[in-house]
């Protein structure tokens, strides 16, 4: 089933409460954009308090240089997402494609091996769960952006049925803008699902996955209520902003250090 039959009950319980959510994504005066430039989810959503990294990379056409917490982050999400995404046919297929996609990451890969592999079989666990119960699953499906405002497809990294599900490879109790940024991207994802479907999407899912100290998922249940769908609108609109007129909105004064520009913006 992919999700754990709790987060499955713990929906049916959200859900029974009612949606309230009146911005929805087929509705074009709601989801209009204010400029012509379209943002993709991860420009809107970035780390970034004045959206600066948009400037530098969209209008400055500044390098970035690659963090080792950005490339980890790239392997957790590998990691968890092989056995969904591959229709394995056999239980002995499975430590070889662990093996190939951590052997991509070189030195990182095998440094983390063991509770990598604690991540990867516990999504051999859901797969063949949602496997046995024939929940549709889609992994890194390209959704059209741009009938709301975004780039040309936008890309949630599941759909579980019409859910649309994020992996983050950080705890929910660490960065609080970590944690409202994916908020905001399931929020983006839905309001996309919405416009291409045309059927309301009031819930999205944040799946935390850390490995210290052995692999751990927290699943966390959004619901997209009008002020997150607001919000990631707003931040759209900001950043197309940015781009559009190529206004540098100055360096924040609470800069992340894993920030890929942080060096560019502080020497
Ligand atoms: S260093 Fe700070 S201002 Fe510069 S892009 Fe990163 S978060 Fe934004």
């Amino acid at each position: 089933m992919v999700l754990p039959r709790w987060v499955w009950d713990y929906i049916r319980i959200v859900m029974e409460n009612g949606s309230y959510a009146e911005v929805r994504g087929w509705l074009r005066d709601a989801v209009a954009p204010r400029h012509s430039i379209r943002p993709s989810v991860s420009e809107a959503t970035s780390p970034c308090p004045t959206k600066r990294d948009a400037y530098l990379r969209r209008v400055a056409k500044a390098s970035i240089s690659s963090s080792d917490s950005l490339t980890f982050g790239r392997l957790v999400h590998e990691v968890f997402l092989a056995p969904l995404r591959l229709s394995f046919t056999s239980l002995s297929e499975l430590d070889s494609l662990f093996n190939k996609v951590i052997g991509d990451y070189g030195e990182l890969g095998a440094r983390y091996k063991g509770a990598l592999y604690e991540v990867f079989m516990k999504s051999v666990g859901l797969a063949l769960q949602a496997r046995e119960e024939g929940v549709p699953i889609s992994v890194e499906p390209l959704i059209p952006g741009a009938l709301i405002g975004f780039s040309d497809f936008i890309r949630p990294d599941l759909i579980v049925g019409f859910i649309p599900v994020e992996v983050v490879s950080s705890p929910p109790s660490g960065d609080d803008s970590s944690m409202g940024r994916k908020d905001l991207a399931v929020a983006a994802y839905a309001l996309a699902v919405e416009a291409w479907v045309g059927h309301p999407i009031d819930i999205g899912i944040v799946l935390h996955i850390t490995v210290n100290g052995g692999a751990k998922f927290v699943w966390r249940v959004i619901k997209v209520d009008d002020a997150l769908r607001r919000t990631v609108l707003d931040l759209r609109d900001t950043v197309a902003r940015i781009i559009e007129h190529g206004d540098d909105p100055g360096v924040a004064g609470n800069c992340p250090r894993s920030c890929p520009f942080y060096g560019v913006c502080h020497g």
